[in-house]
């Protein structure tokens, strides 16, 4: 068998033991296995890096411990307003979406975008539209109702803060993402979010932003972010560590260092990264306290889950 190897993120921050009852933290843990697992199901069996992200990526959208799909967080407008994005590292094709509602899976119809239309990015109930017409699962409002965001948003929704995903007592973003590498060698990205909750004005941060929040090329890595969005995309953070490595030689661990320990840093950016490069390194690297990830690969075929940092 040739090479495979999987990275997932469901997001960074201040994640501390105190923070998390052994139940939840378990339930942590399965949920990343079980989105391990359906990626791997593709990467063992010769399938491509990007059925794994989409679906591995889906698989974490419909579990509603995480800021994407079903446990998106909720807007200003009491409304939930998602993004998602994906990349193929062969091709360089990438499909992104961006402010869409009630769209199950925002990591599917990113994929959809990519495939079936010249377009790279669509936004807003136009987009809304393409993922009916392409008959895409809906939910109605019900479905992305979790008691937990709810009162989050209460708790900041009639002052300007926006927080990132918990209060800041519990400072942490939910986005989810994964990495992969193919045993035909490609790689790709996928990346998606519910953004902030008590988000106004139609803000975007940077999971559907190819080069922010999701970058992949075979020349060099696949990269999915999470974390403060607003830095993200002023450090166009993916596609930086992908030119660390392409221009400067560096490694995926190298080069993701300096973007998220450095550079980052020094802007007060919070958030990390999970990384694949072409011959299947793995990099999780983050500036904050956790971050709930997750890999495998054809040379360790354990499903290794990991939420605080080492
Ligand atoms: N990056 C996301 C955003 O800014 C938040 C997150 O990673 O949870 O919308």
């Amino acid at each position: 068998m040739k090479k495979y190897s999987l990275a997932i993120h469901g997001g960074a921050g201040t994640i501390s033991k105190a923070q998390l009852t052994p139940k939840k933290e378990l339930l942590y843990h399965e949920a990343l296995q079980k989105a391990l697992n359906v990626g791997k199901y593709f990467l063992e069996n010769g399938g491509t890096a990007l059925d794994a992200v989409e679906f591995s990526v889906r698989c974490l959208e419909d579990i509603d411990l995480f800021n994407a799909g079903k446990g998106s967080v909720f807007g200003n407008d009491g409304k939930h307003e998602m993004e998602a994005s994906i990349m193929c590292g062969s091709t360089l094709n990438a499909g992104a979406v961006a402010g869409i509602r009630n769209v199950k899976n925002p990591i599917q119809l990113a994929r959809m975008i990519k495939k079936n239309t010249d377009y790279v990015y669509l936004h807003g109930s136009e987009a809304e539209n393409f993922a009916k017409i392409n008959h895409l699962p809906f939910e109605d409002d019900e479905y992305f109702y979790t008691k937990e965001r709810f009162e989050q948003l209460q708790a900041v929704k009639h002052s300007d803060k926006v927080i990132l995903d918990h209060t800041d007592v519990d400072y942490k973003f939910g986005t989810v993402g994964a990495v992969a590498l193919d045993q035909h060698g490609n790689l790709a990205a996928a990346t998606s979010t519910g953004g902030l909750t008590n988000k106004r004005y139609g803000r975007l941060g940077d999971s559907s932003v190819i080069g922010a929040g999701t970058y992949a090329n075979n020349e060099t890595c696949a990269i999915s972010c999470t974390g403060y969005g607003e830095y993200f995309i002023r450090t166009v953070v993916a596609h930086d560590v992908s030119c660390l490595m392409q221009y400067k030689g560096l490694s995926l661990q190298q080069a993701s260092e300096i973007v998220i320990k450095d550079k980052l840093v020094k802007m007060g950016g919070e958030g990390g990264l999970i990384g694949v490069d072409a011959i299947g390194n793995i990099a999780l690297v983050f500036n904050t306290e956790g971050m709930y990830r997750g890999y495998t690969s054809s040379k360790n075929t354990e499903l290794t889950t990991k939420i605080y940092g080492d």
